[in-house]
Parts: C-alpha cells; sequence; structure tokens
C-alpha cells in the first residue's frame, strides 16, 4: 500500500499529514503527487471530496519551499478558484499543510472590502489563491504582481466556465510568465474544458478520478417518489424523525432555498440558506452556524456548495432532482467524508423523473426506491422508456427556453449511445422499455438543460 513518503514528500508535509490524520493517500493524490513534483504539468478529472486539494497544495509547497529566492517574497503560485467558499477552504489546508514550513498565503475573493487583502499582498506571499474577479481587479490597481509565478492551479474549470470566468482566465493566462508548471482540475471534461486545458497545458499527465470512485459505498442512498407539493412536508418528518442534527437540503433555485428556510423555521427547524445572492458575511456566518452545530439544516443551491467541506455531514437531501448529473454525485459526496456513513435522499416529483434517469445512468446503477413514507407518488417513478433529462410540461405556460447544448467527452463516459441514453431533448414520457431503466451504460450526453443558478 502506497504511503506519502513513497510519493515523494518532504519530511515537513510528512508530519503536516500526519497531524491531519491522512495515512493513505487518495487515488487522486497518488496519481497527481509523483508528476507535480517531477515538474510535469497534469490534467486532472476529479470532484471536490476527493481529496484533490491536498494533491496540489503539498508538491505546490514542497516546491515553494525547495529554492525560495532571496529578497522580498513574490507570488510563485497562483491558485485559481471559482467561489468564495472553495477559495477560503483551500487556504486553510495551505495553512495546515504549511506548519512546518517558511511559506506565506493568502486568500483573496470578491464581495469584502479590499483592503486588508491589499495590506497583506504588500507584506508579500509566496502562495495566492484568488477567484478570477477580485484577482483581475487588484492586478489593475496594481497591488498584485502574477509575472513570477512559477506554478498555476485551476482548480474546478468546469464550474469557472459555467460561471462565465472563461473571459478572466483567459487575461490571467496572458499575465502570466511563460515559464510555469500547470496543474488543471475539473469534475467533468466537457470539449470547451478540454480546448481551455489544451491551450495552457504542456504534455500533461491524464489523472482521472471517476465518479464511480466518489460515489463511495459508505454513502447509503434513497429515492423517494411524491408530488413536489408534498416534498416539504416530508423533510420536515424525516429531519424530525431520524432527529438530523447536521444535514444539507439541496434545492435549484436561490429563491427555492430561501423559501424552504423560512418554511423550515415555520416548522421549529433551525435552518440557513447558502447561495450565491447572500453576501459573504452571511455565507461566513451560515457556514460557521452548520460546522459548530447551532444550525442544523444548512439549504444549499449547487454552485454555493461547491466546496462546503463539513465532516459530520450525516444526510444530504436532494430536495430538488439536479439537472445535471454530475451535480447529483458532487451532493451526496458532501456526507460519508472521512470514513464515515451517509444517507442521501433524493425527492423525484412528476416532473423530475428524467432527470433521475440521467442520474441512473451516470452512476451506473438504480437507486434503491424508498417507499415507506405516506406521500407515496406513482406519476413520478420513470415511465417506460422515459429519457434522461427535462420532461415538457404540456400545461405550462409558454416560457423563453434557455438550452445549451454541451458536449461531454469524459468523466460520464463519452457520451455512447445504447440503451436509455437519450438526447435530452423533447422528451416525451411514454414509449417502450423497463420501467426501472438500469442505467448500465454510463451515457453522458443529455446535458443539454443546464441551468446558471448562482
Ligand atoms: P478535497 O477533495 O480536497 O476537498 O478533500 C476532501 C476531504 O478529504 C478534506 O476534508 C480533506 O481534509 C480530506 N482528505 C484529503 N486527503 C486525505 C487523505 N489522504 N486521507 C484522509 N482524508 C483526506
Amino acid at each position: 500500500m502506497t504511503d506519502f513518503q513513497t510519493l515523494g514528500l518532504s519530511e515537513p508535509l510528512l508530519r503536516a499529514v500526519e497531524a491531519e490524520g491522512y495515512t493513505t493517500p487518495t487515488p487522486v493524490q497518488e496519481q497527481s503527487i509523483p508528476p507535480l513534483l517531477a515538474g510535469r504539468d497534469v490534467l486532472g478529472v476529479a470532484q471536490t471530496g476527493t481529496g484533490k486539494t491536498a494533491a496540489f497544495a503539498l508538491p505546490v509547497l514542497q516546491i515553494m519551499s525547495r529554492n525560495r529566492p532571496q529578497g522580498n517574497r513574490k507570488i510563485r503560485a497562483l491558485v485559481l478558484s471559482p467561489t468564495r467558499e472553495l477559495a477560503a477552504q483551500i487556504d486553510e489546508r495551505f495553512s495546515a499543510y504549511s506548519e512546518h514550513l517558511d511559506i506565506r498565503h493568502k486568500v483573496i475573493f470578491g464581495g469584502v472590502n479590499q483592503n486588508p487583502q491589499v495590506r497583506a499582498l504588500q507584506k508579500g506571499l509566496d502562495v495566492l489563491v484568488a477567484t478570477p474577479g477580485r484577482l483581475l481587479d487588484l492586478i489593475n490597481q496594481g497591488h498584485i504582481d502574477i509575472t513570477h509565478v512559477e506554478f498555476f492551479v485551476l482548480d474546478e474549470a468546469d464550474r469557472m466556465l459555467d460561471m462565465g470566468f472563461i473571459h478572466d482566465i483567459k487575461k490571467v493566462l496572458k499575465l502570466l510568465p511563460k515559464q510555469r508548471q500547470n496543474l488543471l482540475f475539473s469534475a467533468t471534461m466537457p470539449s470547451s474544458i478540454a480546448n481551455l486545458a489544451g491551450s495552457f497545458l504542456h504534455n500533461a499527465v491524464k489523472v482521472d478520478i471517476t465518479p464511480e470512485e466518489i460515489t463511495v459505498d459508505r454513502i447509503e442512498q434513497k429515492i423517494m417518489f411524491l408530488r413536489k407539493a408534498d416534498k416539504r412536508r416530508l423533510l420536515v418528518k424525516i429531519i424530525k424523525q431520524e432527529r438530523v442534527e447536521r444535514g444539507i437540503v439541496f434545492t435549484r433555485t436561490k429563491h427555492g432555498a430561501n423559501r424552504l428556510v423560512k418554511q423550515l423555521d415555520q416548522s421549529g427547524i433551525s435552518a440557513a440558506a447558502i447561495h450565491g445572492n447572500k453576501s459573504q458575511g452571511a455565507r461566513t456566518k451560515a457556514l460557521a452556524g452548520f460546522k459548530n452545530g447551532n444550525i442544523p439544516i444548512l439549504v444549499a443551491t449547487d454552485i454555493a456548495s461547491r466546496g462546503i467541506d463539513v465532516d459530520g455531514v450525516t444526510h444530504v437531501f436532494n430536495y430538488d432532482l439536479p439537472n445535471e448529473p454530475e451535480s447529483y454525485v458532487h451532493r451526496i459526496g458532501r456526507t460519508a467524508r472521512a470514513g464515515r456513513t451517509g444517507i442521501a435522499y433524493g425527492f423525484c416529483d412528476e416532473s423530475e423523473a428524467g432527470y433521475l434517469v440521467g442520474i441512473q445512468q451516470l452512476i451506473g446503477k438504480e437507486i434503491p426506491v424508498d417507499l415507506s413514507h405516506e406521500f407515496h407518488f406513482i406519476g413520478a417513478i420513470p415511465k417506460p422508456g422515459q429519457k434522461a433529462g427535462k420532461i415538457k410540461d404540456k400545461n405550462a405556460p409558454k416560457k423563453k427556453q434557455h438550452q445549451r447544448n454541451r458536449s461531454h467527452g469524459g468523466g460520464g463516459g463519452g457520451g455512447g449511445g445504447g440503451r436509455g441514453g437519450g438526447g435530452g431533448r423533447n422528451q416525451s414520457r411514454g414509449g417502450q422499455g423497463s420501467s426501472n431503466p438500469r442505467g448500465d451504460n454510463r451515457s453522458g450526453n443529455n446535458r443539454n438543460q443546464r441551468r446558471r443558478d448562482d
């Protein structure tokens, strides 16, 4: 069995890793650390929860401490992250791993006063963790110089593109020196990411931690079929019956998250919402309350949840099933962390059966159905031959629909055809086939219903 020593890490880093209680490297660490230490570029397909932060932070720290130039500190490693939460958590990991090293690091992100960030920058840094907007802002104001960067990390690249950061990333790339080492991590590998990676990675080592490895057996998954109108009552019931002390509820929209927090409150359940419209202060407060146990339920949208890394989450509720199958894997990965067990409930209403089909195709298995509740509704069960993707509601008022077609080259199996692998557009309810699609071929080509939430 590989241990951290055999990966070539230096003694101060081994001590720090030991203090964190890590005994065995995760697959992404095992595959990324040696090539990064050897100076290679790495292209990693891995999600949060796989240990990817240490996979880049440990080699970055080792390389930074190998040859510290004389004189004032200059930013030699730059880590770009899409969300403030994830950026803050990466920086927190840098603190833990650099405990025994003379390395200075700092995180900067928008939504807060820039002055403390500017002061820290003026003192000199070795490692900067940043969200793209604030980084460019401070570069333009002359507070940041990235022309000495030796190591560039682009984390959660797919999320970056979804959030519209592509132009910012290109601007940053132009400002970086040509000679440098690069790392790109992404949960999925659509062609847009493959193209971006091709534009700045050189002869990269590819590391692929596929979703099956993340959907760990320790997570018990259940699906419950019910009407949309009954979801709130079922949620309250489970939270009370199972005395949930630390659970995350995922909604599709920010508005839905806010509304649910109010409704839970009315039912005597303390909850806080975390999403992109909340101020940084409110997000930090919600997360802190959740971490210290004062707030048992966090209601989150997908983008805001990126990087929520809280140990001891026992329950994840997919209150709205995600329209992107990959999000399901990411969401349920919030539980069963650090070797513990967890349970993930999925609430599937009459409009979400197609999303369930897509999820089951991606994870390659059926999620067991839980019938032990009073709201069971057969109308929400996928119909025979149900295809993955959105179900068109014939009665819905006509609205302008924003559809984007995304190709998908990696992670999800390369968009193979075969049973149940529909195109995801204009899905009809009906047709032939199994009423319980097994989804044992992992067709990943149903991504044309993405929705920008945060
Ligand atoms: P990440 O995917 O980087 O967000 O990491 C997910 C969680 O796994 C964090 O809580 C890390 O502290 C933890 N972790 C990272 N590497 C290991 C390891 N080798 N052994 C145990 N836990 C780890």
